[in-house]
């Protein structure tokens, strides 16, 4: 599904150049739960936003679904992401005039869909995420996690190919962030959808099938995750 080659990416600060990241190459396949791990500064944003077409290598391309994302022009990349990718974001990137149910429905007017449907499937969405309590709240007058949980039903309502999220719970209490954990999951499990999760923290990357370790801008190991976390239950110790 997703096809990265030999990415490259440069910073040029004045006469200073970051190597943010290296030589990277990686091929994601649907349904996959794949995991970004590493410390600050090892690339892992860059990463992210290079696959979602936000930001352009200095070298490489990243295909998705065979298509060379660099060479859309502007209008048709953001047409494609819109068709394709949702975004869960560390800050919840609500919009702040909005309602719950109103922020929801956004992805789904950009995809032409008429006002009662969209408002339905924005409804059935925000209920999954159990905030059927807080449909006509504005994000100040919600808690972090349901905020959250509402860039989550955001990011899961029109049913895009690929979820990426950066740090999704990076400002969240530990009991709120393994409900938004679970919910991102099991979202992605249930319509077997890719979901492309970045973190620095080992614990939370133990709900993806697959872990990508990246070092320096560098693709230190890249495997399948051994000891997947089932929730409610002790990770498993290993046979033998
Ligand atoms: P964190 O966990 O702190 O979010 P990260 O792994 O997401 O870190 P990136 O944001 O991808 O790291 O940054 C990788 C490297 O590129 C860092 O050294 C950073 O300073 C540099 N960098 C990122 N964005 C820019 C930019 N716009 N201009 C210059 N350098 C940048
Ligand atoms: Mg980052």
């Amino acid at each position: 599904l997703i096809c990265v080659k030999d990415i490259r990416k440069v910073y040029h600060l004045g006469t200073e150049k970051v190597v943010a990241l290296n030589r990277i190459n990686l091929s994601i396949e649907q349904g996959e739960i794949c995991c970004i791990l590493g410390t600050s500064g090892s690339g892992k944003s860059t990463l992210l936003n290079i696959m979602a077409g936000l930001e352009k290598p200095s070298r490489g391309s990243v295909f998705i679904d065979g298509v060379d994302i660099a060479k859309l022009s502007e209008r048709q990349l953001a047409v494609f992401r819109q068709k394709n990718i949702g975004f869960i974001f560390q800050s919840y990137n609500l919009m702040p005039t909005l309602t719950a149910v109103e922020n929801v429905a956004m992805p789904l007017m950009f995809k032409g869909i008429g006002k009662k449907s969209r408002n339905g499937q924005a409804v059935k969405m925000l209920k999954a995420v159990k905030l059927g309590n807080r449909m006509h709240h504005k994000p100040t007058q919600m808690s972090g996690g349901q905020q959250q949980r509402v860039g989550i039903a955001r990011a899961f309502v029109a049913h895009p190919k690929i979820v990426f999220a950066d740090e999704p719970t990076g400002n969240l209490d530990s009991k709120t962030t393994i409900e938004v954990m679970e919910m991102i999951v099991g979202l992605a499990r249930k319509h077997h959808e890719t979901l492309i999760l970045v973190t620095h923290d080992r614990e939370i990357a133990q709900y993806a099938d697959r872990i990508v370790h990246l070092l320096d801008g560098n693709i230190k190991s890249d495997k399948a995750n051994e000891a997947l976390f089932v929730p409610g239950e002790q990770p498993q110790e290993s046979a033998g």
